[in-house]
């Protein structure tokens, strides 16, 4: 071959498009044991029949799986009251989230979020060509559902309502949900992404499931990673018209829940009874810390996720480096706040003289 001149033509935006940042592992330690609190996953191990079902299901891997994984599918259509072709399967949540994207835009329309939001948003819509519209959360971090159905313009196609926000933690109530979806035009897709709606514990936090039982443009999105504990196999849902449904399916990649996947899932709904006691146990756990974080003379406000949310500004990156020295893996985000997952309760205790400690070193910290 000759000396390469030039190099191969790519997109001219790719600047543009953010990089996924994944919360980092701990590096371990001689002295301490450390703790990956920075990717909001479930501190549980496998229940016992969920492995078991992992290993039945891995002595077949020589095959491609069920592309419909139409047992996966009818589980949850039992599960959720809902009709099979109402569900979608997706590569995680995360993958549903482009899907939607691709299935509802052309260059140049607009997707409108609030921001700080969940970081997939951004990146799948310049994917797409689409344009981002960010509307910023209010003080209280709460989403502006005001301001966001303001922002509608007739080339928007999708609207994210991310509840409870990652890495906020502040979930949408019902009557703000009620009101943004009676304020948009009704074919402007509504995605209510609950992540982590199993850790919800306050009544005024709606189902979204429930809300899009009579509206067709209500997209549900939910995932195993999280309560389910199963964010190593990749898979998530979205409940939503048939309409949609079918239109997200295109962009599906082929095979993108693998029969391990659906396998672990399936024994997962099976055994939902002692996975939620372990998902009450960290909201509780949750809790817990937050409250002995308000006494402790921090402002933070109300998470119902598994997660808590520190708005630092400057002082971010400091308070991540402190968590790091006592062995706490968090998510920082420089300038903006840090986000520190609810695991093991060593970790949590910890956290918590690391919060106390920073307190008093920087007395002016609100969080
Ligand atoms: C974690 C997360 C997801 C999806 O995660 P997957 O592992 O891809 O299912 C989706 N939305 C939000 C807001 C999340 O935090």
């Amino acid at each position: 071959m000759t000396a390469k001149s030039s190099k191969p033509r790519l997109r001219t935006d790719l600047d543009l498009i953010p990089s996924y940042k994944a919360g980092q592992r701990p590096t371990p330690r001689e002295d301490i044991v450390v703790f990956k609190a920075s990717s909001n996953e479930n501190p549980y191990p496998p229940l016992p029949g969920v492995l078991e079902a992992i290993a039945n299901s891995a002595a077949s891997m020589q095959r491609y799986p069920d592309p419909f994984s139409l047992r996966l599918v009818t589980a949850l259509a039992q599960r959720f009251q809902v009709s099979t072709d109402s569900i979608g399967l997706g590569t995680g949540s995360v993958a549903l989230c482009g899907q939607v994207i691709q299935a509802a835009t052309h260059p140049g329309d607009e997707v409108i979020y609030a921001w700080r939001s969940f970081e997939s948003y951004p990146i799948w819509t310049r994917m797409a060509h689409a344009v981002s519209v960010q509307v910023p959360l209010r003080a209280d971090e709460s989403h502006d559902v005001e301001a966001m159905a303001a922002a509608v313009t007739d080339r928007t196609r999708v609207i994210f309502c991310c509840t409870p926000n990652n890495p906020t933690g502040k979930a949408v109530k019902g009557t703000e949900l009620a009101w943004l979806l009676d304020n948009v035009p009704q074919d402007v897709i509504v995605v209510v992404d609950e992540a982590y709606r199993e850790f919800v514990t306050d009544p005024q936090v709606p189902d979204g499931i429930e809300f899009g039982r009579d509206r067709s443009n209500v997209v549900v999105l939910r995932t195993f990673s999280k309560a389910y504990g199963l964010a190593g196999l990749r898979v998530g849902f979205a409940v939503a018209d048939p309409h949609v449904i079918d239109a997200m399916r295109k962009f599906a990649i082929p095979f993108g829940v693998s029969n391990v996947a659906e396998d672990a899932a399936l024994a997962s709904l099976e055994r939902e009874d002692e996975l939620f006691a372990r998902v009450q146990a960290l909201s509780a756990e949750r809790d817990r810390v937050w409250h002995a974080l308000v006494d402790q003379g921090w402002r933070l406000n109300p998470t119902q996720a598994n997660f808590i949310w520190f708005r630092l500004g400057d002082l971010a990156v400091p308070f991540a480096q402190a968590c790091e020295s006592a062995g706490i893996t968090v998510r920082p985000f420089p300038g903006e706040g840090v986000r520190v997952s609810i695991v093991e309760t060593e970790s949590n205790d910890r956290l918590l003289l690391v919060a106390k400690e920073f307190r008093h070193a920087h007395p002016a910290s609100q969080g």
